[in-house]
């Protein structure tokens, strides 16, 4: 332990402890912008300037170590001179159009000026115009209002591994931009949204489609069917000032109806179908020894990467949509046939915890006839802005329900939105199989839990099973490597692409830097999603009682032909490094 004083206030921490996370520790802040727990600690910003005694120059408390003995001053009148002066030479340099901005509110730059009390802008600022790239169908990037604080690097490089972005050029024309400075949709961008949960400021969003929705909403010749995935019950909410990680199941219900969808259903019941399909395919692969691992292809980041850089191994992966694409082909065959409709005049709108759907939405192999499974995927910060754009007072709203077709969800679908969950989930239908029992044993603790990879053994009526758990691009790289080149054997994975898995994708509540130093954002969504699960009559996904009775009526067997037809997909091998 190390002993020092900051502000006069004696403070003991571990060694390595950095002057930041000292001060947060005795419960004083000191203001950051580049500086993002685990992701980027660069020192680049110098917001967190600090003075030390018998040091000549100020320093980045982010990045300095403590020492025994230290006397750090945080609120020193040099201190607040040196980064008043900071702000206002950043916001010089910043399209200060706060009232169009996408993060008006929400936005740690717009906090720190008032904070610091910028009231007047002393310097004029180059102020170069760049062109706004909104060519990806998930992201739009505008380098007017970025801050070049490199968070957004750092996770797409660092964490994720795909470095589809990097800094171009020096002095007042550095920016972030691709290769080439070619648009994000060009290079081998996975669309999965990390760098706008990690941006502070407005200068990264995702492509909105909240007019899209209105307008299908009010064309009368359309019925309108909405579906929400697991992780957004648990984050929606903090749209609205909820503590981080509020179940909001009911009140989500209720506001989708009074958005004026036709039909208000729960993605959790094709959460379902995709165990049962992709669940079959694992036994048969074992049973008939066909290529293993299986690795979980629901998050269309992960599918995305694997296509650039593990093309080889394609085959790896299970060829079962993901339950909202499966959601849309369900609702545009056997929902149409049911009530009599054209699957032209249907409208399926997906809300998602994901950027990435966006892009998986159009993709030409998950349609039919040329009409797309799902024809509009918004996230949870859009469907946020919706219930506020409409007026619903979503906090004292009183719980609705979902409606049928898809009402009746189990435990093991709305684990789906945790890292390991989609494992879990599968491993209770495939236990129950093989040994013909109602297991009452159905927590696979193992696969829980926020770390990067995740190993264990599970041995089901006298088979051993072999499985890993990814989450996080970076550890996705690793463990594939691992596999490609023989080092680990599995016989089941799962990966998703956003570290956390989707309580943490690029659709979700942004939480600023300050609480994420303090606050395990994905382990207390995830917690809320597991509480669910635990709340939940039906917790096995064999058992619900909507997809035994399609089964029955339309599909025949999971893997039956039909079911191939509508429920699975196929991959393509893309570039290393372009789209
Ligand atoms: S990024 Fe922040 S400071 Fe800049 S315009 Fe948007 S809200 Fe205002
Ligand atoms: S969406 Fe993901 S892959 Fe694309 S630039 Fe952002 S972090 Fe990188
Ligand atoms: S885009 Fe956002 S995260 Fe990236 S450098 Fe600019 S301000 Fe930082």
């Amino acid at each position: 332990m190390v002993n020092l004083k900051i502000n006069n206030i004696d403070v003991t921490v571990p060694e390595g402890t950095t002057i930041l996370e000292a001060a947060r520790l005795a419960n004083i802040n000191i203001p950051t912008l580049c500086y993002l727990k685990d992701v980027n600690e660069i020192g680049a910003c110098r917001m967190c300037l600090v003075e030390i005694k018998g040091a000549r120059a100020l320093q980045a408390a982010c990045v300095y170590p403590v020492a025994e003995g230290l006397e750090v001053y945080t609120n020193s009148p040099k201190v607040r001179e040196a980064r008043k002066v900071t702000l206002e030479l950043i916001l010089s340099n910043h399209e200060r159009k706060c009232l169009t901005c996408v993060r008006n509110q929400n936005c740690e730059l717009q906090k720190l000026s008032e904070e610091l009390g910028v009231t007047d802008i002393r310097f004029d600022g180059e102020n170069p115009n760049y062109g706004v790239d909104d060519l990806s169908p998930s992201i739009v990037r505008d380098n007017n209002k970025c801050i070049l604080c490199r968070r957004c690097v750092s996770v797409c490089k660092n964490v994720q591994t795909v470095g589809a972005i990097d800094v171009m050029e020096r002095g007042f024309i550095s920016h972030v931009g691709c290769t080439f400075e070619k648009s994000l949709n060009e290079v081998s961008c996975v669309n999965c949204g990390q760098c706008i949960t990690a941006c502070p400021v407005g200068a990264l969003k995702e492509k909105e489609d909240i007019d899209r929705v209105w307008d299908a909403i009010a064309d009368e010749t359309k019925h309108v069917v909405v579906q929400t995935a697991p992780a957004v019950r648990v984050s929606l909410g903090e749209e609205f000032g909820m503590p981080i990680g509020t179940r909001v199941t009911g009140k989500m219900a209720a506001a989708l109806k009074g958005l004026g969808f036709d039909l208000v259903c729960d993605t959790d019941t094709a959460a379902d179908f995709t165990i049962m399909e992709e669940g079959t395919e694992l036994l048969q692969r074992i049973q008939n020894g066909g290529k293993l691992p299986l690795i979980t292809s629901c998050s269309p980041g992960w599918v995305k990467f694997c296509e650039h850089n593990f093309p080889e191994m394609l085959d790896n992966l299970s060829s079962a949509k993901s339950p909202h694409e499966m959601f849309g082909a369900l609702i545009k065959s056997y929902y149409a046939e049911k009530n009599n409709l054209d699957p032209k005049d249907i409208v399926v709108v997906s809300v998602m915890p994901c950027t990435a759907k966006k892009y998986e939405v159009a993709r030409e192999e998950l349609a039919a006839n040329g009409c797309p499974d799902v024809d509009i995927s918004i996230t949870t910060r859009e469907l946020g802005k919706m219930i506020k754009q409409a007026g619903i007072d979503f906090v004292n709203l009183p719980d609705g329900k979902f409606d049928a077709p898809f009402e009746t969800s189990t435990g093991a679908a709305v684990i789906f939105g945790a890292t390991g969950g989609v494992m879990e989930a599968a491993l209770r239908t495939v236990a129950d199989i093989l040994t013909g029992e109602d297991l009452e044993n159905i927590e696979y603790h193992d696969v829980r839990g926020t770390n990067g990879i995740k190993t264990a053994e599970v041995e089901v009526a006298g088979k051993k099973i072999r499985l890993a758990v990814a989450n996080g691009l970076g550890c996705a790289r690793y463990l594939m490597e691992q596999i490609r080149d023989g080092k680990a054997q599995y016989e089941f994975v799962e990966i998703m692409g956003c570290p956390g898995g989707c309580v943490t994708g690029g659709g979700q509540s942004i939480v600023d830097a300050k609480t994420k130093m303090s606050v395990d954002v994905k382990a207390v969504r995830a917690k809320a999603i597991y509480d669910e699960d635990k709340s939940m009559a039906i917790r096995k996904s064999h058992k619900n009682p909507v997809v035994t009775k399609i089964y029955e009526e339309y599909l025949g067997e999971p893997c039956s032909h039909k079911a191939h037809d509508l429920l699975h997909t196929h991959y393509v091998a893309r570039d290393k490094h372009y789209n």
